[in-house]
């Protein structure tokens, strides 16, 4: 519980340092910044902005004094919960802080503060013949240190990884208002503990994160997009793992169920026939001569599976407007109902086909219209329930479906998240995956670098 007399306090000493334009209580902005992605909401009791690390490091020193809980907030678009501050307390608004400080493009690093809009990045470094890999459906909105602090990925992950592979350094503001640096600006670094790594996927449970070193990458000179669909769900997800398997290092792989594909067919310039049950999104880049290979490679795999219609994607307003459509999927489900659960479980790819059995027979049983698309390449695989909150039974079948998803997913070897993390949503299950001795040491972790629990707090572990 917040003492009303220390968050007041609290908040007449963080506009003294950020002057009173850069913090409000006002009803209307404290609803704009009580929700994400998820379902759940909590108002904040002020919002901060501040523009310099050296102003975020005050701003903690005094919350961490007055003993009021922080949110970090990038974009807000996080889909578990994370940015939701349920204690109350501040929200701290990073986009604000939205610099390319510098692009190395000898080095091939970019130095970043944590509100750049992701999409803005690759534009940046695109322009320099480089590309920053990491790609979630949302980049256009969505922010490198919201990225950072959940280990997002998108499609490119099948070849080139997800956030953690492209960060190499983060300067971190803790609860106790220190600055840290972790890593360095060069490709190699074993200096101590790698802090770096314990940051990424942290959702903003640790420290701030104030400024990012990122990787970059030369950009593939060239590309090539194939759509693949049948009329056969299980043949559709078993093909994941004979392309990953033949040589053919596909730069994306995305999987829609006909579901999917119906809610954004109207987007594509050449949506798939009625009949389809699932489609592919199969994209190759590199060398001119190296794609021609995998390409060849593909097709030769693609005359000895059963009932493929292939379209090879030529023109770029066609590519455009896939690549629209599957971007558009998330949003585009509340065509089908008022309200969503999203889940981001993973599996080992070759088990993608009995997950999706899976969803298919909860749907049936339990009445609910579920859809699943997402990463097939590296098995991460988006469930959507479907339902009407203003429906307890629905809500409550629901709720039955998404742990059974869970226990699907970790039976089959999998994990409870692949990109969206742990958040509020997927608290009270963490103990299905991690054990009581593993949970015993995160907790200790949170503990060493927030002993009062005011960064972030009610998050990650069930309460
Ligand atoms: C339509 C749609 C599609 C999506 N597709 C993908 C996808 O393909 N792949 C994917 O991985 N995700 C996807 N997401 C989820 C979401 O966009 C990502 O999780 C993204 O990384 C969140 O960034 P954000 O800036 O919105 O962060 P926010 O939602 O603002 O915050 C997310 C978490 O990061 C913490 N945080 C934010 N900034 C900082 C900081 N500077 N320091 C410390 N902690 C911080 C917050 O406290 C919170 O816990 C999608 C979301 C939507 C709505």
């Amino acid at each position: 519980m917040i003492n009303p007399a220390s968050l007041s306090r609290c908040i007449a000493d963080i506009s003294a340092i950020l002057g009173d334009d850069r913090v409000t209580t006002n009803t209307e902005d404290r609803h704009c910044y009580s929700y994400d992605g998820s379902n759940v909401t909590h108002l904040p009791d002020a919002i901060v902005f501040p523009q310099s690390t050296e102003q975020v490091s005050r701003v903690m020193e005094r919350a961490s004094h007055h003993r009021i809980p922080v949110v970090p907030r990038g974009a807000g678009s996080g889909m578990t919960g994370g940015i939701v501050p349920v204690a109350g307390g501040i929200v701290m608004a990073m986009a604000g802080m939205n610099k390319i400080i510098e692009i190395d493009a000898d080095n091939q690093i970019g130095i970043v503060e944590p509100g750049v809009v992701t999409g803005d990045l690759q534009k940046a470094v695109g322009r320099l013949g480089l590309m920053y890999p990491p790609d979630p459906a949302s980049l256009s909105y969505c922010t490198i240190g919201g990225n950072a602090a959940e280990c997002a990925g998108g499609p490119s992950a099948v070849k080139y990884g997800v956030t953690k592979d492209y960060i190499i350094g983060l300067e971190v503001v803790l609860p106790s208002g220190s600055i840290i640096n972790a890593g360095a600006r060069t490709e190699k670094s074993v200096v101590g503990y790698d802090l770096t790594r314990l940051f990424i996927g942290s959702e903003g449970t640790l420290g701030i994160i104030t400024k990012l070193i990122v990787r970059l990458l030369p950009l593939p000179p060239h590309k090539e997009t194939f759509l693949l669909s049948s009329s056969s769900l299980a043949r559709t997800t078993g093909l994941v793992a004979r392309i990953l398997n033949a040589g053919i290092s596909p730069c994306t792989l995305e999987y829609m169920d006909k579901t999917a594909i119906r809610i954004v067919a109207d987007m594509m310039s050449s949506p798939p026939p009625s009949t389809t049950q699932a489609m592919l999104i199969v994209e190759i880049d590199g060398e001119k001569s190296v794609v021609r290979e995998r390409v060849a490679r593909l097709r030769e795999l693609l005359a000895q599976e059963d009932g493929f219609a292939v379209t090879h994607a030529v023109n770029r307003e066609e590519i455009d407007h896939l690549w629209q459509a599957r971007r558009a999927i998330s949003p585009a489900c509340f065509k089908l109902k008022p309200h969503k659960i999203s889940e981001d479980v993973a599996v080992p790819r070759s088990r993608i086909p009995e997950l999706v059995a899976e969803i298919e027979t909860l749907s049936a049983e339990l009445d609910l219209i579920m859809l699943s698309f997402g990463h097939a390449g590296d098995g991460n695989i988006h469930v959507n329930i479907m339902l009407d909150r203003d429906d307890p039974d629905e809500m409550q079948r629901a709720a039955v479906a998404k742990k059974k998803v869970f226990e699907k997913a970790i039976g089959l070897g999998g994990t409870l998240s692949g990109e969206h993390g742990i958040g509020l949503s997927k608290a009270p299950y963490l103990a299905m995956e991690v054990n009581a001795e593993t949970m015993a040491v995160m907790k200790q972790i949170k503990k060493l670098f927030d002993p009062h629990n005011i960064l972030n707090p009610g998050k990650i572990f069930p309460q």
